[in-house]
């Protein structure tokens, strides 16, 4: 850690350049540019544009037109790839690894922001860590369109349909947002690709939904949930409510209902737990562990430390929550850059409030359900306009050229089912190794940082 000397800027540092945290980066540098010198600092180069890592992992764009470089946010700022491990809160300190290195690094904060976000939450499910899948990252993404081409690949050498079925028969557990939106295009692009595989009927192929309560998208109107519903089962998905899944097995899923369904392939995408990250801080934390904030994105009782996102629990006029989503994620970051810079020049903060514009969920086939300021829409139309609000949302001039090239092309030039080569196999031609070359510890020649 390097000293700091009178007269010295002040420092903010941002964890976490997600939704959150790359606008509230955004914007300090917009604020700050003279007053403070503003650090950005994630295990990633990338903002993850989540509501199109569907569409990145099994859909029509390619994966890497589905994340935009973080360093643009901080363009005035600095920007530090690494992994954050603790913070001092009584010493303001943030401790961090930087990419590649083995070391920890210290560096001093005047006002800290924790935009950490949240991951996927995995209930004591027997068999779930060993043979579950998430979908929560860029690599999942990929791994689901590596396996879905393997699982077809494998099922086409195969005579018995029974195997065949079990191979192709992809379960997707929770039916809000992403798992409705996975299960959706996961179907579409297993049927699509098994033109391919003359030896793959389209009979082969089942997606099945299972929610524990007793709809899907319990997020959206009743109306718009039963239209999705309608249309995934007339495709031929399995929707099933009440009913989660006991056990899994490599080639196996139990159900509530006690079922054995013969799979090998269970995606859970049931609901989300803060960052593991956030709980060795010393913040204070509710009973589900999400870091408590007032209003105005501060943490209780910690006047320089703010928290936004997925990992914080921030409350309405009305004391309800917000919603864990990437649009309020996207205002609260904006809001706390701008609450510390009034804070720095001694002038009072603002709460956050902020009434969301609606909510989308594509369903496949080039079809979705929208709320939009109170509206309900549906089918092709909704999914126009999800595809126009998402295109106007995705940062920069060129990712936005290039998504709509890949959904232009989409539909005139469909992307080959390919495997993009996450995976390869072992000198014996049947272990299959992650590829883990670019994780391999780099030691600079001193400690480099400042
Ligand atoms: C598949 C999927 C689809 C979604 N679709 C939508 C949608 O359509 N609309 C919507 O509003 N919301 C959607 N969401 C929810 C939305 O993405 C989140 O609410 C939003 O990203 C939260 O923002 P955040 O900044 O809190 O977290 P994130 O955006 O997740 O950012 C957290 C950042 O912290 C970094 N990080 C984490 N731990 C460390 C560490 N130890 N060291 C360094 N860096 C670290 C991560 O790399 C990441 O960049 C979706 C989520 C998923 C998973």
């Amino acid at each position: 850690m390097r000293a700091k000397y009178a007269g010295e800027r002040r420092r903010v540092i941002v964890l976490g350049g997600g939704f959150g945290g790359a606008y509230a980066a955004q914007e300090l540098c917009r604020l700050m540019k003279r007053d403070a010198e503003v650090v950005l600092i994630d295990r990633n180069d990338y903002l993850l544009f989540y509501p199109l890592l569907v569409e990145a992992g099994v859909g029509a764009i390619e994966p890497r037109h589905a994340v935009a470089s973080v360093r643009r946010f901080v363009r005035d700022g600095t920007f530090v790839m690494g992994e954050v491990e603790r913070v001092d809160l009584g010493g303001q300190q943030v401790y961090f690894r930087p990419v590649g290195s083995d070391r920890t690094a210290g560096l001093h904060y005047d006002h800290v922001v924790v935009a950490l976000g949240s991951i996927t939450k995995l209930p004591p499910v027997p068999g779930l860590k060993e043979f579950g899948f998430e979908f929560k990252t860029l690599a999942d993404a990929i791994v689901h369109r590596d396996r879905g081409i393997r699982l077809l690949e494998l099922a086409n050498t195969l005579t018995d349909a029974e195997h065949r079925r079990a191979l192709l028969n992809i379960l997707v557990v929770g039916a809000n947002f992403t798992g409705v939106e996975l299960a959706g295009e996961y179907q579409a692009f297993l049927t699509r690709a098994a033109r391919f595989y003359p030896n793959v009927q389209q009979t082969d192929i089942q997606v099945q939904l299972i929610e524990y309560s007793d709809r899907i998208l319990p997020a959206l109107d009743e109306d718009l949930a039963r239209y999705a519903l309608r249309v995934l089962e007339k495709r031929g998905l399995v929707v099933k409510t009440k009913t989660t899944v006991t056990e899994i097995g490599q080639d196996y899923a139990v159900l509530t209902s006690g079922e054995r369904v013969a799979t090998h392939t269970v995606v859970w995408t049931a609901g989300i737990t803060p960052n593991p990250a956030i709980r060795d801080i010393g913040l204070p934390l509710n009973a589900k562990g999400y870091i408590e904030c007032e209003r105005d994105l501060r943490v209780k009782g910690l006047p320089n430390v703010w928290a936004i996102g997925d990992a914080a629990t921030i409350l309405d006029a009305s004391g309800k929550s917000y919603a864990a989503t990437a649009q309020n994620a996207a205002r609260e970051g904006p809001l706390a850059a701008r609450n510390i810079a009034r804070t720095l020049r001694g002038q009072p903060t603002e709460p956050f409030d902020y009434k969301p514009m609606g909510s989308f969920a594509a369903i496949g086939h080039q079809v979705a359900v929208a709320n939009l300021m109170g509206r309900n829409v549906t089918g092709m139309l909704a999914f126009a306009l999800y595809r126009a609000t998402y295109l106007s949302k995705m940062p920069s001039f060129s990712r936005k050229l290039r998504l709509f090239i890949d959904w232009t092309l989409g539909r005139l030039a469909p992307l080959e089912p390919v495997q993009l080569g996450v995976h390869r196999l072992g000198a014996s031609g049947d272990e299959e190794i992650q590829i883990r070359e670019a994780d391999k510890v780099i030691r600079p020649p001193s400690a480099a940082l400042r």
